[in-house]
């Protein structure tokens, strides 16, 4: 489980950006979790507690926007959701896929009071 070393080095990175714009406390964070990303929302939902503890963001809220692991079929063309077709293309069964979006995690929101 990586998931709590992602969300430590991230806190890491907000709270570089945040002192040097003067803020001390974080309301809400908002992160995208793509589907592809090889990232467990489910994981970074429970290690969130434990990552935030005696940090900054200790009493920051956290709220996770999961984004479909979109691909194209590079032989057919076809644009589906990997997750849902089991990493198979639906119209040809060709397993030879670019991946759209969906194979990140992103930093979406920074809500402070
Ligand atoms: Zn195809």
């Amino acid at each position: 489980m990586h998931e709590l070393g992602i969300l430590n080095s991230m806190i890491h990175t907000i709270q570089n950006v945040v002192n040097e714009q003067g803020i001390t406390e974080v309301d809400k964070l908002v992160i995208e979790i793509g589907e592809l990303s090889g990232i467990v929302p489910h994981y970074i939902e429970e290690c969130w507690p434990a990552a935030r503890y005696k940090t900054f963001m200790e009493n920051t809220e956290l709220e996770l926007i999961v984004i479909p692991g979109m691909v194209k079929c590079r032989d057919c063309g076809e644009v589906f959701n990997a997750v849902s077709a089991d990493l198979s293309c639906p119209k040809c069964g060709s397993r030879n896929m670019e991946i759209l979006e969906g194979n990140d995690m992103i930093i979406k929101e920074i809500i402070c009071k």
